[in-house]
């Protein structure tokens, strides 16, 4: 539909340009930027179109209009946020510090992506495991023999899922039988016996754990417990919990805890102040509609929102955070 009309407008600028009139001349002025989010069950990817959906009405005023993408998730949304092919991303918090710090044991050891830049921050995300009752998995222990998908590369979640595991003294690549699917195959892959569990880090409710217990097979979240030791080592990472009550499918009388980290909303500074000052205004500006949303915003406040930020904030949302009087 979205794909026709542009071709429509596209043949129409075609026509216009053939005939000697050139493009209306509010057409020629808009970029189009774009946000890379998540799998299409996540919640980046209604995030992202959250926050099209309320920049894009001040589209003429900006001169863009903002487009969202499906991904693989987090670290390819900063790789491609650093190469250019994005404009902006969403993001776990822990990948945004590791990225810009060039942290060890991350995709970006030695190698600090110095252009990036934070926005603010959104809605937490839990780690997430959730295993099939058949397969008798109570706790992270009785992963090891297992089927488990613990995600793509290019994902937040694989990381986080190899972290969990370390701390639980399993070793991903010996002690269990990992898959690197996507997080919106694993619910089907679930359903169909063809993997036990699955880690995934994404806020709730998502697409991906209604669909999960939703089938036939039955479905319990597993709770990640860790020592304090773990949250010295990441700092990054906080307990969370996962609200079960979201879940009615679920084969669980009671919310589940696990760590989480946060989405956040960044950029690269190469993208021009006016359109980072512009996303960011009609974000703040427009707050209570953007709540309203996706009940994973229920949480949000203002002030939470620049939370959890490690790259520096791009200069175009720093101008309206100090005329907002949100920072000095
Ligand atoms: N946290 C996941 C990632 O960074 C994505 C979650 C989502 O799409 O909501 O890969």
């Amino acid at each position: 539909m979205r794909r026709g009309t542009l071709l429509v407008v596209t043949l129409a600028a075609v026509a216009l340009a053939a005939a000697g009139m050139g493009p209306a001349p509010a057409l020629a002025a808009t970029k189009y930027l774009t946000i890379g989010t998540g799998g299409v069950t996540g919640v980046y990817y209604p995030t992202g179109g959250a926050i099209a959906r309320i920049v894009n009405q001040k589209r003429e005023e900006y001169g863009m209009r903002l487009t969202v993408e499906s991904t693989g998730g987090s670290v390819y949304n900063i790789n491609a946020i650093m190469s250019g092919d994005l404009d902006f991303g969403v993001v776990q918090s822990d990948r945004q510090y590791q990225a810009f710090n060039g942290s060890e044991d991350s995709e970006w050891a030695g190698k600090p992506q110095k252009d990036l830049r934070a926005m603010f921050a959104i809605h937490p995300e839990s780690v997430t495991l959730c295993a099939a009752v058949d397969a008798g998995i109570n706790s992270m222990q009785d992963l090891k023999g297992k089927r488990v998908n613990i995600g793509n590369p290019g994902s937040g979640q694989r990381q986080n899922s190899i972290d969990a595991l370390a701390a639980a003294g399993i070793d991903y690549e010996k002690d269990l039988m990992a898959e690197g699917l996507k997080a919106a195959e694993a619910p089907g892959m679930l359903q169909d016996g063809r993997i036990d569990a699955f880690f995934y880090t994404v806020g709730h409710p998502s697409g991906a754990f209604k669909e999960a217990t939703s089938g036939t097979r039955k479905v319990k979240f597993v709770p990640i417990e860790l020592p304090k030791s773990f949250y010295e080592k990441y700092s990054y990472y906080a307990p969370s919990i996962v609200p079960v009550s979201e879940y009615p499918g679920a084969a669980n009388d009671a919310d589940v805890p696990s760590f989480g980290v946060k989405a956040t909303f960044v950029t690269s500074s190469k993208v021009a102040n006016k359109h980072v000052y512009g996303v960011v205004k009609e974000i703040f500006e427009n707050f209570d509609e953007f709540k309203k949303l996706h009940p994973a915003y229920a949480v949000l406040t203002k002030e939470n929102m620049l939370e959890g930020l490690s790259a520096p904030i791009h200069d175009g949302a720093m101008k309206y955070y100090k005329e907002a009087g949100m920072m000095k």
